[in-house]
Order: C-alpha cells, then structure tokens, then sequence
C-alpha cells in the first residue's frame, strides 16, 4: 500500500517559493498539487500544518495488497442517478420506515419499500451501480445476479419505475444482511449522537480497513457492517465482500474499488 496526498490551498508566493525548493509547483491561487508519502512529503509535512492546508490522503493498493486478503471493503462502483424521488429527500418517505430515524446523525433507516428509479439504467458494459446518495446498498444487473451472484447465496428483490410502479426487468436490488460480528475499532474516532444518543463511526478513508473481533464467524461473501459510519447528517453502513467474490467480480471487469482489511 502506498499513501498518496492531493493538498490544496490559496497558495501566495513565500508558500510558492518554499514548495520549488521541495520541486513542488504550484500556481498562485487557488490550486492543488499531488505528493507520494515519502522523505519529500515527510519534510514538507510541518509547513503544509503550519499553513493548515487541505490535504486528502488516498491509499493505493497493491495487487498483492488484494489479494492476500480474506475479505475486502467494496465501494466506488458505478454510480447511476438518483432514488426517486429526488426532490427534498422525498426517497427517505417512500423507501425507509423512518420511525427510527435520526436527522441529527443519519442512523436509524429501515427498508419498506423497493427503491424507485426514473429510468432503465443504460448498462452498457456494466454490472453493479449504486445511486447517489444510498452508499451501502447494491443494484445488479439481472442476467449477471442469475449467472454469478445468485449461486453464492444473495437474495436480491425488485426496483421499480418511479411513478408508474412497474417492476424494471433488468434491475434487481441486492439483499445485504447485516454481520452481528464487531469490527476491531478501538483505536477508531467516534461520536455519540446528541439527539438519540447512537455511536457513529468517522468514514475509514485511507489505510488497511480495520479486522473483525477474532472470535467472529462471519462466512458469508457479502454483508454490511454491524456499526454505522459517516459525517454531517449523513450514516452508512460499509459493505464487505470475500475474497473468492471479488475475484469474480474482477473477472467479469466490475468496475470496484477495494479497501483490504488487515
Ligand atoms: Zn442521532
């Protein structure tokens, strides 16, 4: 795994200056330059605090990385349009049992009914979407839930046209459960909601993903997080895939990104 650090700022010239000596270019103004975690960007690290700029850390992963590992974070698939309807959270009222639920946090939503969308999504050569928004639930392409995901035990359940109610032929939502196993989080911020008093995690963005408790018996190849994760008002749960899917996954060229646990 190498760490990779885009950093942003309103930079004048005494910063500008400083960077050159460190072979960094930047414009004056607003601009961004891009630093491999290393002796160069060790050194540059207490100026870049000094002058408290924005600095996102992205993690590569080796193949290596991937592949030692059982089990792997799965995101960043392709990300097609929007829950209907998508005007003022309209989606929440119709999809989720909202009881439960935290505006504060985000915490609390519950499934009742299935996710409308305005089209047929233009699949081309792809196989899995997410939709904006919705960060830990699964849409797939039917033809490819019957050859490949079907065999490995996951239920999957009807998308609808929003509007007209009819089922959409090509898309089926997936059916994650929900591990009871804990992840080893520790050492992990947290925050305890001040409206309803829940535990929510701060997104895990860089870095291997944290392992489960040892005793933990999770097998099955595709599951959500026990614990919630994220920021402002919004909470997700992080889906895990197994190591033997994800190969599938990359042999039918699902585009993905993976965060090993460690
Ligand atoms: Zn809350």
């Amino acid at each position: 795994m190498k760490n990779i650090h885009k950093i942003f700022s309103d930079w004048n010239i005494t910063q500008i200056i400083i960077l050159e000596k460190f072979g960094v270019k930047v414009e004056e103004g607003y601009d961004s330059f891009i630093l491999e975690e290393g002796e160069v960007y060790n050194s540059l690290k207490p100026y870049l605090d000094k002058w408290h700029v924005r600095n996102d850390t992205i993690s590569q992963f080796s193949d290596q990385d991937l592949n030692n590992a059982d089990r792997l974070v799965l995101r960043d698939v392709w990300a097609n349009s929007y829950p209907m309807p998508d005007g003022d959270g309209g989606y929440k009222k119709l999809t989720y049992e909202d009881t439960d639920y935290c505006t504060e946090c985000g915490v609390g939503l519950l499934q009742k009914e299935p996710f409308r969308l305005k089209k047929e999504p233009n699949w081309g050569n792809k196989k899995i979407f997410s939709l904006n928004w919705i960060y830990d639930e699964l849409f797939v392409e039917r033809s490819f839930y019957e050859t490949l995901l079907k065999g490995y035990e996951i239920e999957a359940k009807p998308v609808l046209l929003y509007k007209k109610d009819t089922i959409i032929d090509s898309v089926l939502q997936l059916v994650i459960p929900i591990t009871s196993a804990s992840l080893q989080l520790d050492s992990y911020a947290f925050e305890v909601c001040k409206s309803c008093g829940r535990k929510r995690y701060a997104l895990i963005n860089h870095g291997f993903f944290p392992p489960f408790e040892e005793h933990s018996d999770e097998s099955r190849h595709l599951f959500k997080s026990n614990e919630y994760f994220g920021t402002g008002a919004n909470a997700r749960r992080y889906i895990f895939i197994s190591s033997e899917l994800r190969k599938q996954l990359e042999k039918f060229k699902v585009k993905a990104n993976y965060i090993p646990c460690s």
